[in-house]
């Protein structure tokens, strides 16, 4: 533990951004306040897949262990068309070597482990935030019914229609940046069922409809349906019945099983935020308020980590409080807008004619993927003398 600078920092969330920093400050003798609108920790929420540099950061946050004791390991994909077909196929394994496997697992578990045993971090639940202003000596956050709270720093990790990503804006003089639904998929349908006999994380795509299946223990797959060339997944459950009707077998038991009455069944939007401010005086964003993206690289909750994890060392190695929002925002932006392009680039992939994608794919798929990832494996950290992003 080094000793962090002395100040009072304030982090509106307490979702997987907002108790990692908690977590990853107070590793360094940092402490903090969580203001989260929620009444108290659930075990909501399906599953997340998390790729390697999910598990690095989580390693940096000393529950590398823990997670993928109570996830279980990512060691291979397929990608396939709606035929089933097998068009590519990735050694995931191999690809992030041992030392930070893929994992998958429950989100209400992730958020569980991040939370314990956070010595320094008074985190008050029920604590909606409705005000957020900035000066050059110091941020407020109000929480009703009570007045202004001071902080030297103001952290927003309050996801898609952050408060303070508004508050930024309000700062420097310019609109916030609006959530939009994502290029691919602007809805998606998720579950868990019975497994119908997928032994890897498995993933079919047709004209209309993309669905994947993981593996998430010896009896369950996570599903996750979207549409394949942008727009909605039908809002309506006769969607994902007909969109997949087709599919071979292991799909439509899924997607039968899903639909059936008492199923973990849910319908929400994905949509992603391409913030161009990140900061002004003593605010800044962190996780899917800043730049929330797809899970077309299953990179919200690892860069949500990783963000964390950076933050927490700028504020340990000291200096100047008004700083802080600019250097995260640039050690910060090469690596998310590398994820962001990789994500408009396979969701142009997944918009080309089937025949032609079917085509493409064994040579197209495994290049998309090695160019998405291996960037990633690099460290997030920003080290004296060492680029936080290998560009
Ligand atoms: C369908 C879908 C599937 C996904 N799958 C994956 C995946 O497999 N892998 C992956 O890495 N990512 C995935 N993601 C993305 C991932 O879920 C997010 O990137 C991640 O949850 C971001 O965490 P966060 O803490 O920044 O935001 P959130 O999880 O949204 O947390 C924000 C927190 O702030 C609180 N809050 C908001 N406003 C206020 C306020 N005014 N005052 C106080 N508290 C407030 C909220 O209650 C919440 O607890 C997926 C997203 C979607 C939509």
């Amino acid at each position: 533990m080094t000793p962090g600078r002395v100040g009072a920092i304030g982090v509106v969330g307490g979702g997987i951004a907002g108790s990692a920093l908690a977590r990853a400050l107070s590793l360094r003798g940092v402490a903090c306040t969580v203001l989260e609108r929620s009444s108290g920790p659930s075990a909501e929420g399906l599953k997340i897949n998390l790729p390697g540099n999910a598990v690095r950061a989580l390693a940096a946050l000393g529950v590398a262990d823990e997670t993928m004791d109570r996830g279980i390991r990512v060691r291979r994909r397929e990608y396939r068309n709606g035929a089933g077909r097998l068009l590519f196929a990735v050694d995931e394994e191999r690809f992030w070597g041992s030392g930070q496997p893929s994992v998958c697992l429950r989100r209400g578990i992730l958020l569980e482990v991040l939370r314990r045993d956070v010595a320094l971090a008074d985190v008050r639940w029920a604590a909606p935030v409705d005000e957020v202003t900035t000066s050059t000596s110091g941020a407020s956050v109000r929480v009703p019914p009570a007045g202004p709270e001071r902080f030297d720093l103001v952290v927003g990790a309050d996801g898609v229609r952050s408060r303070v990503r508004a508050a930024i804006a309000a700062a420097a003089g310019g609109p916030a940046a609006p959530a939009q639904g994502s290029l691919m998929t602007e809805t998606s349908w998720r579950f868990v069922v019975a497994n119908p006999g997928v032994d890897c994380w498995t993933v079919w795509s047709g004209s209309r409809g993309t669905l994947l299946l993981i593996p998430v223990d010896d009896a369950h797959v996570y599903g996750y349906a979207s549409a394949t060339r942008g727009g909605p997944a039908g809002s309506g459950r006769d969607w994902l019945r007909t969109t997949f009707a087709a599919f071979p077998a292991p799909v439509v038991e899924a997607t039968v099983a899903a639909l059936a009455p008492g199923a973990e069944l849910y319908h929400s939007p994905v949509d992603e935020v391409r913030g161009r401010r990140w900061n002004a005086g003593r605010l800044v964003l962190i996780g899917d308020a800043a730049h929330a993206v797809a899970p077309v690289w299953a990179q919200g909750a690892a860069l949500a980590l990783e963000d964390a994890v950076v933050l927490a060392a700028l504020v340990a190695a000291g200096g100047d409080w008004s700083r802080l929002g600019s250097d995260l925002e640039r050690a910060r932006r090469p690596r998310v807008e590398h994820v962001q392009r990789m994500t408009d680039r396979m969701s142009r992939i997944a918009r080309v004619p089937p025949l032609l994608r079917d085509l493409t794919a064994p040579s197209v798929g495994p290049r998309a993927y090695a160019s998405a990832y291996a960037p990633l494996r690099e460290p997030a950290d920003p080290s004296p003398g060492r680029p936080a992003h290998p560009s």
